[in-house]
């Protein structure tokens, strides 16, 4: 993935490969390139069927275990991930439940034979043995629910599209990720595109659509060209293109680049950027399933919803059910990042509390700083103090505790931060991403880095801080699109837990 490529994993595995060659070691030594799940500060190796956990930081490193342990049997305990280090979660009385990233690690994804050892495609051809309205009440009854911020129903959404009469109707993907601190679905394309593919074909044939279109992040380039590849190979092995597996069912599938606009995650926004042009948002109603792609019926789903339904056609809808909450069925991948020990991506069953995600996957905060907030959902979710870290993490922890669920991010802030200097970090966001449609966004962000600015000089009134949260209100009331209408969210959140801070900056009052 990404991030080990960063930390070296190219480069060891090419040395790892050739040490492997001049001891002799090609015959019962194969390697093969996955994804690293965890939260590691090097590249992660796992010895097999050994099962040892590695974490490499040199070519020296990499030597150790080649001589050491391939060649002697002997395990590297300084380089070993402890013991005890994967076993901190259970101090929180929480295991990680992998539907979504049940290949990612254990497979190959440029290898299509490695994801049908582990079940793939068997779900598309249950699914290809159902009918389509079998599908999608399959999908209904596990109550799997919008995985990108919203929540909304997806069999739902798929029987919307699915009684839309069109002769042309299409599925889309978002992989959009643009939301700050959140890598899931990157990792998920990396580590698991077959996953992604095959679900777009299941929800094709669901809905009657003959035609998909996976919208990724231009940025994400081992997404992309692992993506591409398993497209390629689905291709070859009959899972794509005409007549899938004598179903007489066809469904093609093509990616397109997104140019880096945060607010193309915005699904109609999306929609007019692959229709080719200037990614806004559209007025709505209609929705997709009505008027979607090319004024077509669409389904839009997101990579992570995207990647539970081959399990969920696999396994059935009660077994879905009897994980997470009644209300929340399921897992949801979550992204650490911000000022903790571990960052990275976990996969928690649906209410876990954020203090068992924080201490008992990040590893709680770094160094020997305080916890002075947690941003929960991404960028335009919540933030919260260390009194709510027993709330629960499910689609009714904004009613019941005010706290967001969202994407999936938790973001710790050490209480070395001030959080004027936060919400002006967060304004100037949204103010860069604000397409500049309508006013009270484009000119309610602006409004907002500028107030917020002269509080970092301690040069605003009184009667500025009131402004500022006028402004939250009002564009949350007047904007177009989810972009504007949530930046209420994280300002009044921070204005309201951090008053005293706010105040503090007024000049009036120093
Ligand atoms: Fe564009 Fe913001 Fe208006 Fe959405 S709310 S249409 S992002 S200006």
């Amino acid at each position: 993935d990404s991030n080990s490529i960063l930390l070296g994993a190219k480069e060891f595995s090419n040395y790892l490969r050739t040490l492997i060659g001049e001891f002799g070691l090609d015959s019962i030594v194969t390697v093969l390139e996955s994804v690293a799940v965890g939260s590691y500060n090097g590249v992660v190796f796992h010895v097999l069927p050994d099962n040892v956990y590695y974490v490499v930081k040199t070519k020296e490193d990499v030597k150790k275990i080649v001589e050491e342990h391939l060649l002697k049997g002997r395990q590297v305990w300084d380089l070993t991930v402890s013991k005890s280090e994967l076993k901190e979660a259970e101090k929180f009385s929480i295991k990680e439940v992998r539907i979504v990233t049940r290949n990612i690690g254990l497979i190959d994804p440029r290898n299509i034979d490695e994801y049908i050892a582990r079940d793939g495609y068997f779900a598309l051809s249950k699914a290809l043995q159902m009918k389509p309205e079998e599908v999608i009440n399959e999908v209904k009854k596990s109550g799997l629910r919008g995985r990108g911020g919203a929540g909304f129903p997806t069999g739902l959404k798929w029987e919307f599209t699915a009684k839309a009469n069109a002769e042309q109707k299409y599925i889309v993907c978002n992989a959009d990720e643009g939301e700050p601190g959140t890598f899931k679905d990157r990792l998920i394309m990396e580590g698991d595109p077959h996953t992604v593919i095959e679900a777009m074909i299941i929800a094709g044939y669901a809905v009657g659509a003959t035609k998909g279109y996976i919208y990724i992040r231009g940025e994400y380039y081992n997404s992309v060209e692992n993506l591409k590849k398993a497209i390629k190979d689905a291709y070859e092995y009959g899972f794509l293109g005409e007549n899938i597996l004598g179903s007489g069912f066809d469904f093609d599938l093509t990616v397109r680049l997104g140019a880096g606009a945060y607010v193309c995650g915005e699904e109609t926004a999306l929609l007019e950027s692959i229709e080719g042009k200037s990614g806004r948002p559209r007025l709505k109603p209609p929705y997709p399933p009505q008027s979607g792609l090319f004024g077509k019926p669409t389904v839009i789903n997101n990579v992570e919803t995207l990647a539970n339904v081959p399990q969920i056609i696999l396994n059935g809808a009660e077994w879905f059910k009897n994980i997470g909450t009644p209300n929340s069925p399921g897992t949801k991948v979550f992204c650490l990042a911000g000022d903790i020990n571990k960052r990275g991506m976990v996969e928690l069953p649906m209410g876990v509390t954020v203090r068992q995600v924080l201490y008992g996957f990040g590893g709680g905060i770094k160094g020997d700083k305080g916890l002075k907030m947690i941003q929960t959902g991404g960028l335009a979710g919540t933030f919260i103090g260390p009194d709510k870290l027993d709330a629960p993490l499910d689609y009714d922890s904004m009613k019941n505790y005010g706290v967001s669920l969202g994407s999936g991010v938790i973001l710790a802030i050490d209480d070395t931060h001030c959080a004027v200097d936060i919400a002006l970090n967060v304004m100037e966001f949204f103010r860069h991403e604000s397409c500049g449609k309508c006013t009270p966004c484009r000119e309610g962000t602006r409004i907002a880095c500028d107030i917020l600015e002269k509080m970092t000089k301690f040069q605003a009134t009184e009667e500025d801080l009131k402004y500022l949260e006028q402004i939250a209100y009002v564009t949350a009331d007047a904007s177009f699109c989810g972009l504007g209408q949530s930046i209420n969210v994280p300002l009044l959140s921070l204005i309201n837990n951090f008053k005293n801070e706010f105040e503090a900056h007024v000049k009036d009052k120093t």
